[in-house]
């Protein structure tokens, strides 16, 4: 006995829901790879990607690829077997990259985490300031951890590097937040830039972008890591193929190339507020659940919470229970706890290609489930969300 006819919902952090005019714009026969439509087609992308990475300076590269394709292409562009990296951790994600930095031959230090908080610019100022030697060669951390749902405070950590003279290359991961909350390569003094097609950025997977600034540019000339396919050096210049070091992934160019359209013609800015505000509602809703009872949020500040996925701390048996009953009874489909959280924690995705009735049905099936299953906890969440929202949205 379920009420589950109608539409699945994918309420995880990636992939995200794509919208109809984008598998619209696949569905048609290839076209020719040397001809002029295709050829637009990746020069207004790239244009458009460097305006969604918000840079006048860098370059960008799109990469037939998930987002571990593009660290490891980010890696190769700049860096050389022995090298030192920092990794930022702060969840699950910028601990992955280090990990596609290890077989390469680079050198991974980890600054460990603050439990449940977002990476502290000024244990970043301290350790590059021990680096007398200036041995760290790049620093890699995540805007948004999809895992433990932080959001880390990207000009800040900016500012701590630039304050403390070192001159490590600054690498940031945008997977989980690019066209979803404001991020501004040039002004924050992002050297490299990592993204993916498939979260806020409304596609399917199978793409990837960098871009790269200028610092970056000068380090790829002598990085030893460099290897064709991911070569920049080889996807520059006029030869479309070389671009993708090979035949162009057609369809998803077309994809892409509406999932830019649609993203602009909302706004970046509007498109911001949007995920602030549904982010609002949820983490309202999600507040009210943990006055009492079993769930909690994993990020304990308020301020650090991302705009784009929310973590819960919900152990088991109730976990497992009610991760099958949203799916099951409700067609929605919530995210799995990741890493050091698996199997004690659930996430909520508020990103890309949704609206107030996504968000607030997600919220009420949650709901339901904690209710039907008798898992202790605060009622009201989803009244809470409604009133987040009607007092911000008013006429
Ligand atoms: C999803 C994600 C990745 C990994 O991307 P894949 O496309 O799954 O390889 C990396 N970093 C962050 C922050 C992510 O959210």
């Amino acid at each position: 006995m379920t009420v589950s006819r109608g539409r699945d919902f994918l309420a995880l952090p990636g992939p995200t829901t794509v919208p109809h005019e984008v598998l619209q714009a696949m569905h048609r026969p290839a076209v020719d790879i040397y001809g002029e439509e295709l050829t637009a087609v990746t020069d207004s992308c790239l244009d458009d990607l460097r305006r969604v990475f918000r840079t006048d300076q860098g370059r960008a590269y799109i990469y037939i690829a998930n987002g571990h394709g593009a660290w490891e292409a980010a890696l190769s562009n700049v860096l050389s077997r022995g090298d030192k990296v920092l990794v930022l951790e702060s969840g699950r994600f910028a601990v992955g990259w280090g990990e596609m930095a290890e077989p390469l031959g680079i050198e991974v230090e980890v600054l460990a985490e603050r439990p449940q908080r977002a990476v502290s610019p000024q244990a970043l100022d301290e350790r590059l300031r021990a680096d007398k030697a200036g041995d760290i060669k790049a620093i890699l951390v995540v805007q948004v951890d999809t895992a433990s749902g932080v959001v880390n405070d990207i000009p800040a950590l900016g500012k701590a590097i630039q304050a403390s003279g070192h001159g490590a290359l600054f690498m940031v991961d945008v997977i989980a937040s690019l066209g979803s909350m404001p991020f501004e390569m040039d002004d924050w003094g992002v050297d490299v830039a990592v993204a993916g097609a498939q979260k806020g950025l409304m596609m399917t997977p199978g793409l990837s972008f960098i871009a790269a600034g200028g610092k970056a540019l000068a380090a790829h000339a002598d990085a030893g890591l460099r290897t064709r396919y991911w070569d920049w050096t080889v996807r520059e210049g006029d030869l479309h193929y070389m671009k993708y070091c090979g035949t162009p992934p057609v369809h998803l160019l077309f994809g892409l190339r509406k999932s830019l359209d649609m993203l602009l013609e909302e706004g970046l800015e509007n498109a911001f507020r949007r995920h602030a505000l549904l982010a609002g509602a949820t983490q309202a809703a999600v507040e009210r659940w943990c006055d009492v009872g079993a769930l909690d949020f994993s990020i304990v500040e308020p301020s650090e919470r991302s705009p784009t996925v929310t973590t819960i701390l919900l152990e088991e048996p109730h976990l497992g229970r009610l991760l099958d009953w949203c799916w099951k009874v409700c067609n929605v489909s919530l995210g799995i706890g990741l890493g050091p959280l698996s199997g004690h924690a659930f996430r909520i995705a508020h990103m890309g290609h949704v609206n107030a009735p996504m968000m607030l049905g997600t919220l009420g099936a949650i709901e339901t489930g904690l209710t039907a299953l008798d898992i202790p906890h605060g009622k009201g969440g989803v009244s809470a969300a409604v009133d987040y929202l009607g007092a911000r949205l008013k006429a």
